[in-house]
């Protein structure tokens, strides 16, 4: 289901409301036109209807896409995360047998989500190619990688076969950079994630947060300074 409301937004700059359409929920299956909304931040864009002043605001909603099999709950305060199972009859649980869950706090979150799911790939493997892309760049380079590595795309040869998972890197201070991971050693990783460290490949359901942290827990890595 796709859910807005109206509110009244009161302008940062001249103080005066506009009213703004805010989306409690978005399920891009039944209203496919909001996807590219939210990936270019449209849906969130408020401009002022006195002064004209723009801005982009940020609230909770669900970002669901029933093809792919994946939803997003966007908590603002990490401190409201509910890493439970929803309350479902069993005809729905079974529904949402495999489904990926996810909690994030920011739009750049929900973004890179979004383009992985749709790529059919598990984000919990994609965390763990980045974890061992900083250490790797650490061991090798003496190079701490201080920003944030986000998936870009998933790249293919002509036959449509993937070859490197692209990943963008925003230091803290720069230039923006891209890395490719083979997709063979991402395949691997992902075999290593189910065989080895006992991860479902089909995961139960609950909402889960799927980030470096994960990745670091999951992996059994202390946090480096
Ligand atoms: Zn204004």
């Amino acid at each position: 289901m796709t859910k807005s409301r109206e509110i009244e937004v009161t302008c940062p700059r001249c103080q005066k409301q506009s009213s703004y359409e805010i989306w409690d929920s978005i399920n891009v299956t039944v209203s496919p036109e909001l996807r590219e909304k939210v990936l270019t931040d449209e849906l969130f864009a408020f401009r002022c209807k006195s002064c004209g002043q723009e801005a982009n605001l940020f609230y909770p909603f669900i970002y669901h896409d029933m093809d792919h099999r994946f939803w997003i709950q966007v908590v603002i305060n990490p401190e409201d995360d509910f890493e439970h199972a929803p309350n479902l009859p069993p005809f729905a649980s079974q529904m949402m047998k495999g489904y990926h869950s996810r909690l994030v706090s920011h739009l750049n979150e929900v973004k890179e989500k979004i383009l992985i799911f749709e790529d059919g790939l598990d984000d919990r493997a994609v965390e763990i190619v980045k974890l061992l892309l900083r250490k790797n760049m650490m061991e090798t380079e003496n190079r701490v990688l201080d920003g944030p590595l986000r998936f870009y795309d998933l790249a293919k040869d002509k036959q449509g076969h993937p070859t490197s998972l692209v990943l963008g890197y925003f230091p803290v201070n720069g230039e923006e950079e891209i890395f490719a991971a083979d997709w063979e050693y991402c395949l691997d990783i992902q075999e290593q994630l189910y065989m080895d460290l006992g991860v479902p490949e089909h995961e139960p359901l609950g909402w889960m947060r799927v980030d470096e942290n994960y990745a670091r827990q999951v992996t059994g890595t202390g946090k480096e300074n």
